[in-house]
C-alpha cells in the first residue's frame, strides 16, 4: 500500500500557490524562514489562526505576530484520494487535517502521516515543506512519550 509522502517530491508539484494578502504576507515570510507565527490580539490577548485584519473574538484591530511552538494534536482528518487540481495527482493519497496547537488555535493543514498510526489526538509537529516556490506549514506525526514506560525506567 502506498503511504503519504512515499516518493512525493513536494517541491516539484505544480499546484496552485497560496494567495497572499496584506494580512498574510508576514505569515508566509515567517514560514519561508522556518517560523510558525500567529497573531495575538492586543485587546483580549487571544491567538488567532488564520491571518486577518481584526481579532475574531473581540474585533480588536491591534494584532501582533508571535512565534508559536508548532506542537499540536490531530483534531480531525481525511485522506484525499481524488484530487481537486491535477497538480496534486503525484501526491495522493495525502492527509488533510485540522490540528490544534498546544497554544489553542486550530489550523487546517496537510499532515505527513507516513507509516505511523493516524488517529484523533495523535501528536504532531509543524514540518515546513517546500511546495513549488512556497514553504507551507505542513505537520508531521511524531512519536509520543510512553508515560508508563518512562515512569518504570525512573524507578
Ligand atoms: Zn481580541
Amino acid at each position: 500500500m502506498k503511504h503519504e509522502a512515499d516518493a512525493v517530491d513536494w517541491a516539484t508539484l505544480a499546484v496552485p500557490p497560496p494567495t497572499p494578502t496584506s494580512s498574510s504576507l508576514a505569515y508566509w515570510a515567517a514560514a519561508a524562514a522556518g517560523r510558525l507565527e500567529l497573531q495575538r490580539c492586543g485587546v483580549c490577548r487571544r491567538l488567532a489562526s488564520y491571518p486577518r485584519e481584526i481579532c475574531p473574538y473581540c474585533w480588536g484591530k491591534n494584532l501582533a505576530w508571535e512565534v508559536v511552538s508548532g506542537h499540536a494534536h490531530v483534531q480531525t482528518f481525511t485522506r484525499v484520494h481524488q484530487v481537486g487540481h491535477p497538480g496534486w495527482r503525484n501526491a495522493v493519497p495525502y492527509v488533510v487535517a485540522l490540528v490544534r496547537l498546544v497554544e489553542g488555535p486550530v489550523m487546517l493543514t496537510q499532515l505527513l502521516a507516513e507509516e505511523r498510526p493516524l488517529y484523533v489526538g495523535a501528536t504532531c509537529r509543524v514540518a515546513f515543506t517546500k511546495v513549488g516556490d512556497w514553504t507551507l506549514p505542513f505537520f508531521r506525526l511524531v512519536d509520543e512519550p510512553e508515560p508508563a514506560r518512562l515512569k518504570a525506567e525512573a524507578i
